[in-house]
C-alpha cells in the first residue's frame, strides 16, 4: 500500500520528514492541494516517535492557550475529523467529558475553566453539581464537589487516523519511504538536495514534522534550531473490558499549568484507560513504564472510581510529548530557503494534525501559488 519506488532524479514540490500524526495529516493536507509529496520517516513504520502512544482523546480546546495557534488548529482539526470520519472509516466515541473537582481549591477553579471555555468559542459547557454528576456516573466517588460539562470531548484512536491519512494521501500521488533518516541538507537557489539513510532526493519546500527529533532535524537543515525538545514521558495503564460498564464520560482533573493530569476514559477497543503522568527525562527514545508510577495510577483510579479496585489490568505503556522549552508550538517559515517547521507538538497533536497540516499549507501557499487542488480525490 505504501509506495517506495523513489527515482533520485524527481524533483519534489515538497518533502514532509516525519510519519507521525501530524507528518500524515500535512502529507495529506499538500497531495490533496496538488503538491508532489515526498515522505522521509526514520522508523521502519508510521508512527515511531510520540505518536504511538497516547490518551486518544479528541479535544473541542476548551481549555488551550487563549488566541493561539494551538486552540486554532485543535479546532480546525476537531471540525475536519468529524467531517473526514465517516468517509475514512475513522473511530469516534461520543462520550463527552466532566471536569472533576475534589477539593474546595479545585472548586473554585472552575468557574475560569468555564469562562476559558466560553473565549475559546466552546459555549456549551456547563456547570454540574455533585448530584448531576453522580447521577451521570453512579460508579463515581461520592466525595466529588462539582464539575463543567465539556459535551463534545470524545475518544478516538492513535493509530488508524494517521494511517488513513497516509493512506488517502498515497491513493492520490504521493510517495512515503520508510528507513529512510534525514541526515543532512543543502539548499542551492532551486531546492533542497537531502541526504538520507536511504538515499539522496531533491525537493523545492521541506516541512519538518520531525517531533521529538524536531530540534535535531532543524539542526542538519538550518545549522542551528530555533527550540529543544525536552521529552516529558506519560506512563498509563489500561483495565480490562469489564471495567468499560464504570464510567461512560472521560473524567478530566482540574488542570494544572505543566499538565492536563490523570485522565480516566473509556477507550474505542472498550478498555478503560488511566493516565498520563508526566516526568522530563532527556532520552527522546524509550519510554519505560515502571511499577511505583502504575501503582500510583491505579490508586488515583480506584479514589475516584471506587470499583475499578480489583479490575485486572491488560496492558501498560507510554508515551513521549515532544515538548520544548515553551508551552506554545514552535511553528516557523523560513520563506527563502523553502522550510518549514511543525514543532514542539506537545499534548495536543491528535487533535490538531489536520488543522495544523492546513495551517502549514496556507504558509507555504503564500510563498508559492501556482498550485492546482486535485478536483476529485479519492
Ligand atoms: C502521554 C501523551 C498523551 C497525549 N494525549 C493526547 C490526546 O489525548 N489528544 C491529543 O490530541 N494529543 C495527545 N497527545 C499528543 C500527541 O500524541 C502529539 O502531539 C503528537 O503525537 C505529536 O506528533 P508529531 O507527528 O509532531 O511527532 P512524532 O509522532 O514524534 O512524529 C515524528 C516522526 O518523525 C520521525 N523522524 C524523526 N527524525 C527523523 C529524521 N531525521 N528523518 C526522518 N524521520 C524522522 C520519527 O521517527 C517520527 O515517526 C499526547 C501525547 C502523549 C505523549
Amino acid at each position: 500500500m505504501i509506495r517506495v519506488s523513489v527515482s533520485d532524479d524527481d524533483v519534489y514540490d515538497v518533502a514532509v520528514i516525519g510519519a507521525g500524526v501530524v507528518g500524515c495529516a500535512v502529507v495529506r493536507r499538500f497531495v490533496l492541494e496538488g503538491a508532489r509529496v515526498l515522505l522521509l520517516e526514520r522508523g521502519a513504520d508510521l508512527l515511531s516517535g510520540a505518536s504511538k502512544a497516547n490518551s486518544a482523546i479528541l479535544h473541542t480546546g476548551f481549555d488551550a492557550p487563549e488566541n493561539s495557534l494551538e486552540v486554532a488548529c485543535m479546532q480546525a482539526g476537531y471540525e475536519e475529523y468529524l467531517d473526514i470520519a465517516g468517509r475514512l472509516n475513522l473511530p469516534l466515541l461520543e462520550t463527552g467529558a466532566m471536569v472533576a473537582a475534589w477539593n474546595e481549591q479545585e472548586l473554585a477553579r472552575l468557574d475560569s475553566i468555564e469562562a476559558q471555555a466560553r473565549t475559546n468559542g466552546v459555549a456549551d459547557v456547563r456547570r454540574m453539581t455533585r448530584d448531576e454528576m453522580l447521577a451521570r456516573e453512579p460508579h463515581l466517588a461520592t466525595n466529588v464537589m462539582g464539575g463543567v460539562l465539556v459535551p463534545r470531548e470524545h475518544v478516538i484512536d492513535p493509530w488508524s487516523a494517521p494511517l488513513a491519512y497516509l493512506t488517502q494521501a498515497v491513493e492520490n500521488g504521493a510517495n512515503a519511504l520508510f528507513g529512510a533518516e534525514l541526515k543532512a541538507g543543502r539548499r542551492d537557489t532551486r531546492h533542497w538536495t537531502l541526504e538520507t539513510t536511504r538515499g539522496r532526493f531533491k525537493a523545492a519546500f521541506v516541512v519538518n514534522c520531525a517531533g521529538l527529533r524536531g530540534d535535531l532535524v532543524e539542526q542538519a537543515l538550518l545549522g542551528s534550531s530555533s527550540f529543544t525538545i525536552h521529552p516529558r514521558k506519560g506512563q498509563f495503564v489500561v483495565f480490562d473490558k469489564a471495567a468499560s460498564g464504570l464510567i461512560r464520560t472521560i473524567l478530566l482533573p482540574v488542570p494544572t499549568e505543566r499538565t492536563k493530569g490523570v485522565v480516566i476514559t473509556r477507550t474505542v477497543f472498550g478498555n478503560v484507560l488511566v493516565g498520563p503522568t508526566a516526568e522530563e527525562q532527556d532520552d527522546r527514545v524509550h519510554a519505560s513504564v515502571e511499577r511505583p508510577a502504575l501503582e500510583a495510577l491505579v490508586a488515583a483510579a480506584v479514589a475516584r472510581v471506587p470499583a475499578l479496585a480489583g479490575m485486572p489490568v491488560t496492558a501498560v505503556y507510554a508515551g513521549l510529548r515532544p515538548a520544548t522549552e515553551k508551552k506554545e508550538y514552535r511553528v516557523q517559515i523560513d520563506k527563502e530557503r523553502g522550510y518549514l517547521v511543525l514543532g514542539g507538538i506537545r499534548s495536543t497533536g491528535l487533535t490538531a494534525a489536520l488543522g495544523l497540516a492546513r495551517h502549514a499549507f496556507a504558509l507555504y501557499r503564500d510563498a508559492h501559488a501556482n498550485l492546482a487542488p486535485l478536483t476529485a480525490p479519492a
